[in-house]
């Protein structure tokens, strides 16, 4: 995995979706020292290539002086090189002059809109359509990158059609994401989707996506084929993200995901003290996330997916674990397992029912009655 470290300028966010458990509105926002100690720490840190993600809460809070400089610092560097830059917005607050700044160093956007306006504004609260798609424009006529994150719900589930069909006829990318409960209260409970639910999700959107990959890219599956083909995952998800991304809260605090941002008991040390890797493993938190990997380890040791899986994410085993009075108990794989090994076995039956199919010389898919224009060895060559 390429060493990602995320940048949380505030938990701060001037939306209200319903769903949301990671806003603070009494957040500070991070000064641009943080920016500097964050670099002169990653000097000694780690020696290769670093990708950055401003997420929030709302990142552009932090305003146009801060990313100014922030980009300046973090490319100009002299030891570790970056790798790229993202940023995770709803571009509420983004104007013309900060998308020059942001084409002019190569910031990839994403942005979260789930479906057609009546949808989404019913999840997200009114009005956010509107500006969301403001601010998207306002990136596109600049030449900035931007795709779309659909969160999907226990009540958007039922629309998947109407939201694929969204995406598809405006020619938007988008990635999926299951609302899911979280450590920081139940406000999302009533929204998150079963595992099951979220299994049956995936089957049928990979399902439309085989008609449209000429069209449209849903990054997940893109993933999940590959991951499935070389039997590594390729998304931080499936793969073991501990100690390969860190997120930074607005004092400089080191936490393992944005995820934890925010939480005292996850915190790992501090930028300003520019602790090694091996202080960062004397945490709380890496231990915990560590107990999260012995565990998986073990309790899916006999599972087909395991190398591409890993026992899905930590933080979502975190939160099965503890969550709502369960404190103390066992820790356990991320709680989307069914959702995971639907999907997975999905991709493997196909892909074997095709390599089956031409090895027989019919040529996968068509001659077999079926009407889907491409097929999972498409989406497994797809370059990422
Ligand atoms: S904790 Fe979960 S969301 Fe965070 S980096 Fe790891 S897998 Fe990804
Ligand atoms: S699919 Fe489930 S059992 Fe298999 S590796 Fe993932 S979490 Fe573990």
């Amino acid at each position: 995995m390429t060493f990602h470290v995320m940048i949380v300028p505030t938990l701060n966010c001037p939306s209200n979706c319903k769903y949301c458990w990671g806003s603070d509105k009494k957040s500070k926002i991070m000064d641009i020292q943080v920016i500097r100690e964050i670099d002169k720490w990653l000097d000694e840190f780690r020696d290769d290539h670093v990708h950055f993600t401003f997420h929030g809460g709302e990142p552009l809070l932090a305003g146009y002086d801060f990313y100014k400089e922030a980009l300046s610092i973090l490319k100009n560097s002299k030891t570790h090189k970056e790798a790229g830059f993202s940023l995770q917005s709803n571009l509420w607050l983004l104007d013309e002059k900060l998308s020059k700044l942001f084409f002019e160093y190569n910031v990839a956007i994403s942005t979260s809109i789930d479906g057609p306006k009546e949808i989404n504004d019913y999840q997200r609260g009114k009005g956010y359509f509107d500006r969301t798609m403001k601010g998207y424009k306002i990136a596109i006529e600049n030449g900035v990158r931007v795709s779309f994150i659909s969160t999907f719900t226990s009540y958007s589930k039922d629309f998947k059609d109407e939201i694929y069909n969204f995406f598809l006829e405006n020619r938007y990318n988008f990635k999926l994401h299951a609302a899911l409960p979280s450590l920081r209260g139940n406000n999302a409970d009533k929204w998150a989707l079963t595992s099951q639910e979220h299994g049956e999700l995936l089957i049928g959107l990979l399902d439309s996506y085989l008609n449209d990959l000429d069209k449209i890219e849903i990054k997940d599956f893109d993933h999940i084929c590959k991951s499935s083909f070389i039997r590594h995952g390729t998304l931080c998800t499936f793969a073991d993200c501990m100690g390969d991304t860190l997120a930074i809260g607005w004092n400089g605090n080191i936490y393992p995901c944005y995820r934890f941002v925010g939480m005292d008991e996850y915190i790992m040390g501090n930028v300003y003290n520019h602790p090694s890797m091996e202080g960062l493993m004397k945490s709380e938190a890496w231990n915990e996330l560590m107990e999260f990997k012995d565990h998986a380890d073990e309790s899916c040791r006999e599972c087909d997916y395991i190398k591409f899986c890993r026992g899905g994410c930590p933080y979502n085993g975190i939160v099965s674990s503890k969550y709502r009075g369960k404190i103390n108990s066992s820790i356990s794989v991320d709680p989307q397992c069914e959702a995971y090994e639907m999907i997975f076995k999905e991709v493997s039956d196909r892909a074997n029912k095709e390599f089956l199919n031409s090895s027989l010389g019919m040529f996968p898919g068509k001659k077999q009655g079926s009407n889907k224009k491409f097929t999972i060895m498409d989406l497994m060559l797809k370059r990422l």
